[in-house]
């Protein structure tokens, strides 16, 4: 039987008040499964990040629950937010927001030095594909191979959680699946629980399970029954 990771039960996320609300999402139960890589997909503003900022604990729904485990992540306090981040997500977005003036392997330093029990700089590198690109610069790296770095740093502290906000969508389409084929080994390898999502409906063969959303809601939820290596992808 799987384990929960994730409960998502009638969440909804307003922002602003009166004539300015925004209903960002309008009622989402979800449960997302130990070791699940779940794509996300959906029309721009259709709920997709919301629903994963708060997964991840950069934001707080305006009702329902949200359980990480046995945490209640709806009733956390800023603080514990902050610890749940540190310890247990990774994050992955469209922009590598990697600096600069630092190579590969000390943008992965950077967390690794303040994590509890972390791979080394290489060792997550090498996951990635990237073991002989430890000295380079972002500049010397090409976009993929960023997004590589980017997936080694959130990787290194071994989190119990990966979530990825269009982590292809700056990167053609070669690039991307290799990007893919990364976070794929990671979930493999780590059992890493991962969410990506993405505006490729394409994706979704990798995926054990895909959440398409629509107006703020969980519109369609499929079992895939045969998951596709990113290799086979197309888009
Ligand atoms: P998606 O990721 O599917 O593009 P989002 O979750 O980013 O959708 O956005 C859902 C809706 O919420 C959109 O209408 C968006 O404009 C709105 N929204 C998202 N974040 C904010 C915010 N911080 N303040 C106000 N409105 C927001």
């Amino acid at each position: 039987m799987s384990t929960a990771v994730f409960r998502v039960e009638n969440v909804t996320k307003v922002y602003g008040t009166g004539d300015a609300a925004v209903y960002a999402l309008r009622g989402v139960d979800a449960t997302l499964y130990e070791g699940e890589l779940s794509v996300v997909l959906g029309p721009s503003g259709s709920g997709k990040s919301t629903f994963l900022n708060i997964l991840g604990g950069l934001d707080l729904a305006s009702s329902g629950s949200v359980r990480f485990r046995d945490r209640d992540l709806t009733r956390a306090s800023q603080r514990e937010l902050t610890r749940f981040r540190r310890r247990h997500v990774g994050f992955v977005f469209q922009f590598y927001n990697l600096i600069p003036s630092l190579t590969a392997r000390e943008n992965v330093a950077l967390v690794t030095e303040i994590a509890d029990a972390p791979m080394k700089p290489e060792e997550a590198l090498g996951m990635v594909g990237l073991g002989e690109r430890l000295d380079h610069f972002p500049a010397q790296l090409s976009g993929g191979e960023q997004q590589r770095v980017a997936v080694a740093r959130a990787i290194a502290k071994k989190p119990e959680v990966l979530l990825c906000d269009e982590p292809t969508g700056a990167l053609d389409s070669q690039t991307g699946i290799a990007v893919l084929k990364a976070i794929d080994r990671i979930n493999t390898e780590l059992g890493t629980t991962t969410a990506i999502i993405t505006h490729n409906a394409g994706i979704q063969a990798m995926a054990h399970r895909v959440f398409s959303f629509a107006d703020g809601r969980i519109a369609q939820m499929i079992e895939n029954e045969t998951r596709i290596d990113p290799d086979e992808l197309t888009w």
